[in-house]
C-alpha cells in the first residue's frame, strides 16, 4: 500500500487543510512546526494566482500561522516555471495580479500587449473587459493561451465569486481556443513543486481537501494522499469518487506525529 512508504517530503493544500475563512485550523501551526523543526522539505501549495508568496505569508501570519515566503508554492509560480521551461524569456500579455505578473517578471518574462508569445490569464477581483478583449485579439492573433487554474468559483464571505476558469470559458467562447491550465488538478503543479524542494514522488506526501484537484492530481503525480476533512470534502462523499486517497483523516492535527 502506498500509506507504508516512508515520507520524506509534504505537500500541502493551504485552504481547508490549514486555514479556514482566514483563521488557522486546529493543528495546523503544530504541522508546519514540526516539518520545519525536523528539516522536513515541504510546500504549501494553492490555485490562487492573486497573491504573490509574500503577501501570502503576511494573509497567513493574521491567520495565525508562521510560514517562510519560500516555502509557498503558487498555481502563479507554477505557471512562470512552465512557461520559462517552455520558451526562455519569453514575453506574455497577463491578465491577472501582482502574484502572476511578480512571478512572471522574475521568470525572466516580458509584459507587452504587442504580439506576445502568450496570453496569461490569472485570478482578479477586477476583471476589466479592455483587458479581455485585448487577450481575445491577442489569441485570435496567435498567442498562446495559458490559464493559472481551471476553478470556477471561489470563497467569499458574501457567497462564491466568479474566478479564472469562468472568465477562461468567456475567452474560449470569443476565440474557439481552449487554454492550458497549469495549476491543480493538473499534476504539472505538484511536478514542479517537487523539483522546487527536490523531492521525489515516490517519498513524498500531498494534504488536501478536495477529491477532484488535491487529491486526484496528487495520485496521479505518485504521490502518497491524505485527506482531510476539515475542508470541502466529508467522509460519505469520498465513495462517490472512483478513486480514493492513501488515508483519510479527520484534520491536519492527525498528520502531526507522521511528521
Ligand atoms: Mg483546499
Amino acid at each position: 500500500m502506498p500509506e507504508e512508504r516512508k515520507i520524506a517530503a509534504w505537500l500541502t493544500d493551504m485552504d481547508g487543510v490549514l486555514v479556514h475563512e482566514e483563521r488557522a485550523i486546529p493543528g495546523a501551526n503544530e504541522f508546519i512546526g514540526a516539518l520545519r523543526d525536523t528539516g522536513t522539505p515541504f510546500l504549501i501549495l494553492t490555485n490562487n494566482s492573486i497573491y504573490t508568496p509574500r503577501d501570502l505569508r503576511a494573509r497567513l501570519a493574521n491567520s495565525g500561522l508562521d510560514v517562510e515566503e519560500k516555502s509557498i508554492w503558487t498555481s502563479a509560480l507554477a505557471t512562470a516555471t512552465f512557461l520559462s521551461d517552455q520558451v526562455p524569456n519569453g514575453s506574455a500579455f497577463a491578465v491577472g495580479e501582482a502574484g502572476l505578473t511578480t512571478a512572471l517578471y522574475e521568470a525572466g518574462y516580458t509584459m507587452t500587449d504587442r504580439d506576445p508569445e502568450y496570453v496569461v490569464l490569472g485570478e482578479t477581483r477586477t476583471y476589466s473587459f479592455e483587458a479581455i478583449t485585448k487577450a481575445i485579439r491577442l489569441i485570435k492573433g496567435g498567442a498562446r493561451f495559458i490559464c493559472t487554474n481551471p476553478d470556477t468559483t471561489g470563497p467569499s464571505a458574501e457567497g462564491p465569486l466568479p474566478a479564472t476558469g469562468a472568465v477562461a470559458a468567456l475567452i474560449t467562447a470569443a476565440t474557439g481556443r481552449d487554454p492550458y491550465f497549469v495549476g491543480k488538478p493538473n499534476p504539472m503543479m505538484f511536478r514542479s513543486a517537487l523539483n522546487r524542494i527536490g523531492a521525489h514522488s515516490e517519498h513524498t506526501a500531498m494534504v488536501g481537501d478536495r477529491m477532484d484537484t488535491d487529491i486526484i492530481a496528487g495520485m496521479e503525480a505518485g504521490l502518497t494522499t491524505f485527506l482531510v476533512l476539515t475542508g470541502s470534502t466529508s467522509r460519505e462523499e469520498v465513495d462517490k469518487f472512483p478513486f480514493r486517497p492513501s488515508v483519510v483523516v479527520d484534520s491536519v492535527a492527525d498528520l502531526v506525529g507522521r511528521v
